[in-house]
């Protein structure tokens, strides 16, 4: 992999005038996800987060609230806090503006910007009188032509903007435009996606504007030296934190390595937020002769069910129930997964849901629970020893290559990406078991080599899978390092090479990685507890395919009946299920998805001879393993002697048709 390199990277301070919001975890699961990916290859990194605490905003509200501002403030820090430890974020720091470190780097940064000059020789800080609509809420003056009529309100928060007038300071940004422009082309500031940068070359265009970087109102706030009653403005303030937070007031030693010293100064930032981002702060650090952020990332906003997120109307994603739930892993890797990164993308609980179920328990977690079922089986718990070295075994090519691509693409922050390479190596190697069939190489004690070399590659090849999906999932990937027998510390740059399990090592304790869920939010029981032995074929054929109803003289009622699922299904695929003489694995299209359903007719129908078949499906069957293999549904067929006879239509029949 690439020689170490020195990384800062950030999310914003987030605003505590309420507790956090969906999108906050959004950023900073990412800003976790890359930092864990460099840390894994041993680059330097330091992750910094926060919170913006000061503001009429946050005077008001503890106003409102009775309590004293820092109080209101440490309360919501907190909760903050809290929700970070839940997801598993491990910043290097968590920066409150109300620290004292934060306080005295803010004055020596207004000491350099108020003795700075302009490219072209003016004053970078100087006095002037602002006049002009001004939104409490935003904290912002607003132009005229932004704000609704009548009643001159402010767009984000319909209500009405106060005409103000005050004497303030001003930092010079129009005088930054030159250097601004060349530096975002040039390349010296690159800002991501493509649609983003033009965006911000679009308001260069537009003209800039200088902007008060002080508040004679606002009480809360960093007091300005030397002028009473003023306060910093929140953009000076909040901008303030990526320095002030790595020591920048003492000169400390990390602030000269991640900031000074960093071959990367990188913001994650909403796309909301691009103005003062991308072009203030940058200004401000060029007058105060700082070096500048080189890379800012700004992502897309949420959805939920096609609606914008919102408190009032209840369309929110409620984080906390999905922790519960699901864990924080799920939450990490949906997050990531589901959309592209730098776009705006719906958030449904049906399709984390779907991923969950397909994606964790059915593709990761099965791969690792069939793997170590079957060391354990035949290689008694121990990491097989394999006849040729280690270095020659890659089962799909993958291992070091494939890795180093999916760090490529946390590298350019595209985690749906990395996770989409991740997981067609973790479903391959669930096909080359497959094709592989090591419970028949079981069978014959002359195949033991062979056994043993495939057993040991696979599982050095779920150790590579488990690396590259670590930074989204810490703990399920330490767990799975935990099965195969490592050290439970966290993986670093000497783990990235072929062949570190050692043969004849101990694995430890099988554990569920990620138990199957019934429906959304209800847990079903640990996978695994319905798992049958993986080299032997259960002892009857499955009964529900191919025994009569259990005789019963009672008769169910029409809502009894009403609860089963049935559905007219067509079989686009159909295998046997190795080591089985009744069974055969189908794929059956129901109109809306395609279900994966072991059924118990391989002594009466040939693969080819289902092909193609309209079945009935009962299709909210609870899943069950036959065989090791997931079963989703139930194929209705009638049995004579024993001999199953699928159940079919007398006409045809559009897939996912009720059946009634
Ligand atoms: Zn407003």
């Amino acid at each position: 992999m690439s020689s170490p390199r020195t990384y800062f990277a950030s999310t914003p301070i987030y605003y505590v005038n309420d507790v956090p919001h969906p999108g906050h975890a959004y950023t900073t699961i990412a800003a976790d996800a890359l930092t864990r990916a460099r840390r894994l290859q041993g680059h330097r990194v330091f992750f910094l987060t926060g919170t913006d605490e000061h503001g009429q905003n946050i005077e008001r509200i503890a106003r409102e609230k009775g309590v004293p501002e820092q109080q209101y403030c440490d309360g919501i820090a907190a909760v903050f806090q809290k929700l970070w430890d839940r997801l598993d974020i491990r910043h290097d720091r968590f920066i409150r503006t109300t620290d004292e470190i934060h306080r005295r780097g803010v004055l020596k940064l207004w000491d350099r910007l108020v003795s700075a000059r302009t490219p072209d020789g003016r004053e970078a800080v100087y006095r002037g009188t602002y006049a002009g609509w001004y939104c409490p809420r935003c904290e912002a003056f607003k132009d005229e032509g932004e704000l609704k009529q009548p009643g001159n309100l402010c767009a984000d928060h319909e209500r009405s903007c106060e005409w103000t007038e005050e004497e303030n300071f001003f930092f010079r940004l129009s005088a930054y435009d030159k250097w601004l422009r060349e530096s975002i082309t040039g390349g010296a500031i690159r800002i991501d996606p493509a649609g983003r940068r033009s965006e911000v070359l679009a308001m260069l265009g537009q003209g800039l504007q200088d902007f008060s970087v002080t508040r004679a109102r606002v009480k809360w706030g960093i007091a300005v030296p030397g002028e009473p009653g003023h306060v910093f403005y929140v953009w000076l303030d909040a901008l303030a934190n990526y320095i002030t937070a790595l020591g920048f007031a003492d000169d400390n030693p990390f602030y000269k390595t991640f900031w000074v010293g960093a071959d990367e100064r990188l913001h994650l930032i909403g796309k909301e937020i691009i103005r003062f981002h991308c072009l203030a702060w940058p200004a401000m650090l060029q007058a105060a002769a700082l070096p500048v952020p080189n890379r800012f990332f700004a992502h897309g906003h949420l959805t939920k069910e096609g609606r914008k997120l919102s408190k009032t109307t209840g369309n929110t994603i409620d984080t906390d129930r999905l922790l519960e739930v699901y864990g924080p892993d799920a939450v990490r890797y949906f997050l990531l997964r589901e959309g592209s990164f730098g776009q705006d993308w719906d958030f449904t609980d049906d399709a984390f849901f779907r991923r969950y179920n397909s994606d964790l328990a059915n593709d990761l977690g099965n791969l690792v629970s069939r793997a170590l079922t079957m060391v354990v089986r035949y290689c008694g718990g121990r990491v097989p020893s394999p006849a040729q070295t280690p270095a020659r075994l890659l089962l799909a090519g993958r291992g070091g290559g494939a890795a180093a691509g999916v760090f490529e693409r946390y590298e350019a922050l595209d985690f749906a990406g990395a996770l989409a390479e991740a997981w067609d190596a973790v479903r391959d190697l669930n096909q080359q078991i497959v094709r592989a069939s090591p419970w028949e190489m079981a069978k014959d004690p002359a195949r033991k080599a062979e056994l043993e070399s495939f057993l040991y590659a696979l599982l050095e090849e779920i150790r590579w899978a488990t690396l590259t999906v670590f930074p989204v999932m810490p703990q399920a990937a330490s767990r799975v390092f935990r099965m195969l027998g490592q050290a439970s510390k966290e993986p670093g740059p000497d783990d990235l090479s072929w062949g570190r399990l050692v043969p004849g090592s101990a694995l430890g304790a099988l554990e569920p990685l990620f138990p199957r869920l019934e429906r959304p939010g209800k847990l079903a029981a640990p996978a695994g507890a319905k798992e049958v032995p993986v080299s032997e074929p259960p002892a009857s054929p499955p009964a529900e395919t191919t025994q009569a109803a259990p005789p019963d003289a009672g008769r169910v009622d029409i809502a009894d009946f009403a609860r089963l699922d049935l559905r007219a299904g067509e079989v686009k695929a159909a295998e046997r299920v190795p080591g089985s003489k009744k069974l055969l694995k189908l794929q059956v299209d129901l109109g809306d998805e395609t279900r994966q359903v072991v059924a118990g007719i391989a002594e009466a129908y040939a693969p080819e001879a289902v092909l193609g078949r309209k079945v009935v499906l009962v299709a909210n069957l609870k899943p069950a393993k036959l065989m090791g293999i997931e079963s989703n549904g139930m194929v209705l067929a009638a049995s004579i002697g024993g001999q199953p006879i699928l159940c079919t239509f007398d006409s045809d029949v559009p897939p996912g048709t009720k059946v009634k």
